[in-house]
Order: C-alpha cells, then sequence, then structure tokens
C-alpha cells in the first residue's frame, strides 16, 4: 500500500479549470500511480483560486475515503487565536495534524505565537509538520532557510520531546547539515515530498548525495520517514521511484509508504 502524505488541491503546474476538476485530477494521478490514501495539506493563503485552503479543502474531500486532512493556522494574520477551532478539529479527526510554514510565512519555528499550538498537538498525540527549504511563495521572502532552519526545529523537539516533529523538503538544498543537526532528537520524523524534484536535487548536489542522506535517515529512523510527493509541483512516480532504488530492507520500504504514516498521523484505515 501507499500513502501519500503531502498533496494540494491546486491549479499549479496542471491543466485543471477548478480545483473540484484538481481533486478529480488528483484521484486519477493517485490510481495510475497504485497509491490509496493522501494526505490534502491546505495552504497557508486563503480565498484563492489556484488552491485550496483549510475550509475549502475540507469541502473538496468530503465524502471520499481516500482523502485526510492536516490543518493550516494563520500564524501572522492570527496568531494562536485560532487554537480552539484548531483543538475541535482535531479531536473530531476532521484534521490529522498542523502543517506551518515558516519560510512561506516570516516567522520562525520558535515563534511564541506557535507555542500553544505544540502544546495542543503534543497533548492529543498529533504531529506538527514544518515546511523547510529554498522556497517561498512570498516574494519578498529574499532567504527562506533563514525562517525555517532545522536549529529551530530541534529546538522545538527538545522543548517538547512527545512531540511528533514533522520535517518536510529535507531543508534542501542543505540536506546533510539537516541530518547532521536532527540525528539526535528522536521525535523528528521525515516526510519525502520534494526530494526527488529535479531542481531540489540540482541544486542539493545531486540524486547519489540525496540517496546516501536518505539511506543514512533510514538507518538512523526507520520508522519516522513518511512518503509524501508535494504533488501537483512534483512528480509523483519519480518520488516513487526514488524510494525504490534506495538499499533498504523491503520491511523498512513498506514502513516508508505506508505503516509510518499510519502510525504518526494515527490513520484508522
Ligand atoms: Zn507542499
Amino acid at each position: 500500500m501507499i500513502i501519500d502524505s503531502h498533496v494540494h488541491i491546486s491549479l499549479y503546474e496542471n491543466n485543471a479549470q477548478s480545483l473540484e476538476e484538481s481533486r478529480d485530477l488528483l484521484l486519477q494521478e493517485m490510481a495510475r500511480n497504485g497509491i490509496e490514501y493522501a494526505i490534502v495539506i491546505p495552504d497557508n493563503l486563503e480565498n484563492k483560486d489556484d488552491i485550496a485552503d483549510l475550509a475549502k479543502a475540507i469541502e473538496l474531500t468530503n465524502g471520499y475515503k481516500e482523502f485526510f486532512l492536516l490543518g493550516s493556522p494563520q500564524i501572522i494574520q492570527r496568531g494562536n487565536s485560532e487554537i480552539q477551532k484548531y483543538r475541535e478539529l482535531l479531536e473530531s479527526g476532521t484534521v490529522k495534524g498542523i502543517k506551518l510554514f515558516p519560510g512561506h510565512d516570516p516567522y520562525n519555528p520558535t515563534d511564541q505565537r506557535c507555542l500553544p499550538y505544540y502544546e495542543l498537538l503534543q497533548k492529543l498525540g498529533c504531529p506538527v509538520v514544518f515546511h523547510t527549504g529554498d522556497i517561498s511563495s512570498d516574494p519578498n521572502i529574499q532567504n527562506p532557510l533563514f525562517y525555517n532552519d532545522p536549529k529551530y526545529i530541534v529546538e522545538i523537539a527538545d522543548k517538547y520531546p512527545k512531540l511528533k516533529v514533522i520535517i518536510t523538503h529535507y531543508f534542501w538544498p542543505k540536506i546533510e547539515y539537516c541530518y547532521e543537526i536532527t540525528k539526535n532528537s528522536p521525535n523528528i520524523y521525515f516526510e519525502l515530498a520534494g526530494t526527488a524534484d529535479p531542481e531540489v536535487l540540482e541544486k542539493s548536489g545531486g540524486i547519489e548525495k540525496m540517496i546516501n542522506v536518505l539511506e543514512k535517515t533510514i538507518q538512523n529512523r526507520p520508522d519516522k520517514v513518511i512518503f509524501g510527493t508535494d504533488w501537483p509541483m512534483c512528480d509523483i512516480k519519480k518520488q516513487i521511484d526514488l524510494v525504490k532504488s534506495l538499499k533498504i530492507d523491503e520491511d523498512e520500504r513498506e514502513r516508508i509508504f505506508s505503516k509510518n504514516a499510519i502510525e504518526v498521523y494515527k490513520l484508522l484505515i
């Protein structure tokens, strides 16, 4: 079984004319690539026509057993005033965790406004996912790596030792640095979205280097690496092929493709 733990419903890099069409295209892509379930991540930008925010993602996935959802609180716009809303969404299982977008938005993971969310998530046993890496949707942010450096994520993981802390995009292009700085924090997880993307690979030192870092990561934490793609920005098949190319046990591969996601997100499937 394959679970894709990182997709968006959006018009980026596809021919869909509406978000409904994008959802249907995603279902086709999943079927074509043997993906049974996907976790839809709402964007940090709200009310956009070309990518689903939380309200739109709830509407678009309602009634589809293939989809799970994360939440994405508006830290810049609303600080931690949405904490009660997210408590209810998490407790009811409407969302399985929370994604934060440091680097897309100008704040660090250690920002005071984020801390109540970490406490809530730790208490409920649900994960936080951090966007990392050298890309931002905000043209005013020149250096996204300043905001999502894993040194801040390690601080949070150590401060909240029972919080499940997921890094996505491996802080590309500084993947070796990200491996080294996180390797002693047992509650840090890695979700693989973007790590097979040609631009990410080129800027991160090539596919051999990526394979090496991922194999080391899996050796270090076989129960904490999770498959994800970042569709529609990234190609699903390339990401599957990358995981298939890793020199790891079949048991570990199965964990990455589905079992780890089921455990960390507590998916009832
Ligand atoms: Zn994404």
